[in-house]
């Protein structure tokens, strides 16, 4: 049986048993978006960080590639924007304990499989191998090519937007990156991490010293991206640069900012074209990279 049949029939049963009443609620109200106009920023916001200045963020070309994600019963359970949901909610959590990161090696590096799919061009499956080299040079993650006998892996393919599951799910696991939206290299990046075991920036278990969530502005389907998680935080600091950091006006109803620095309401957040130093040094202090 091929790839895509066991996903599609994977995911089918899975929604059928666990999502069909959580596929409405997180469906988008696209509509509602296009429909509004005529909206107020404030100067400083006008700026710096504006709505229109949002087209390349992570988030803003994760939210556009998603729009249609969870309106059809055969398609996985999104949340979190980009996330991907097997079993119910609880398997967003993030990766904290053992069982969803990927193994070590003896010799120290983590080899994760990979298999992607036939159906892109040289060129596109040439930006995806970018995106996995990425990791070598600064972490001890090796994406490699699957071997006949890796039971768990990731089959990237261009399903239904840009979305991974949180850490290791065992057997084959869908990261998708719909092409052309989602092959942007930060992207790729991100949700590779996703992958790794990471969440978003924003949902960090101590993101209201550092961010606050105008939760009137976000579309009342999308108010759980918002939902704190208790990360591990790995002991460091709240990233604005993170390439986990969405963007001020991630999933915003009316243009105005969804979420909003502290103390400084002027910096930038989720504008990071790459991994940031600390995204690095994340992933090294989670598998204890050497
Ligand atoms: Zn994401």
């Amino acid at each position: 049986m091929s790839p895509a049949v066991v996903i599609t029939l994977t995911f089918t049963l899975l929604c059928v048993a666990h999502c069909y009443p959580s596929v409405r609620m997180f469906s988008r109200t696209v509509a509602k978006k296009e429909g509004s106009q005529d909206f107020e920023h404030t100067h400083h916001l006008k700026l710096n960080n504006s709505f229109e200045e949002e087209e390349l963020s992570v988030s803003a070309i994760i939210e556009k590639a998603n729009r249609n994600i969870g309106q059809k019963l055969d398609k996985p359970l999104i949340v979190f924007g980009d996330i991907a949901v097997t079993g119910g909610l609880h398997n967003a959590d993030p990766c904290t304990s053992k069982k969803c990161k990927w193994v070590k090696s003896p010799n120290g590096k983590v080899y994760v499989p990979y298999e992607i799919s036939k159906m892109y061009s040289p060129n596109e499956r040439y930006k995806i191998e970018e995106g996995l080299k990425s990791f070598t040079t600064s972490t001890c993650i090796r994406f490699r090519p699957r071997k006949e006998d890796d039971k768990d892996y990731l089959y990237i393919k261009s399903h239904d937007g840009c979305f991974s599951s949180i850490g290791r799910q065992g057997g084959l696991q869908l990261l998708s990156l719909k092409e052309p939206s989602c092959l942007h290299h930060h992207v790729i990046q991100h949700e590779l991490l996703h992958a790794l075991g990471f969440h978003h920036e924003h949902v960090r278990s101590d993101r209201d010293k550092h961010i606050e969530i105008h939760f009137e502005n976000i579309e009342p389907d999308e108010q759980h991206n918002f939902k704190k998680v208790n990360t591990n935080n790995l002991e460091t600091p709240y990233d604005y640069n993170s390439v986990m950091q969405y963007g001020r006006y991630a999933f915003s109803k009316n243009k105005k900012p969804t979420m909003i620095p502290i103390p400084d309401a002027n910096v930038e957040i989720g504008k990071a074209k790459k991994m940031s130093p600390n995204d690095i040094l994340r992933v090294n202090r989670l598998y204890k990279c050497k």
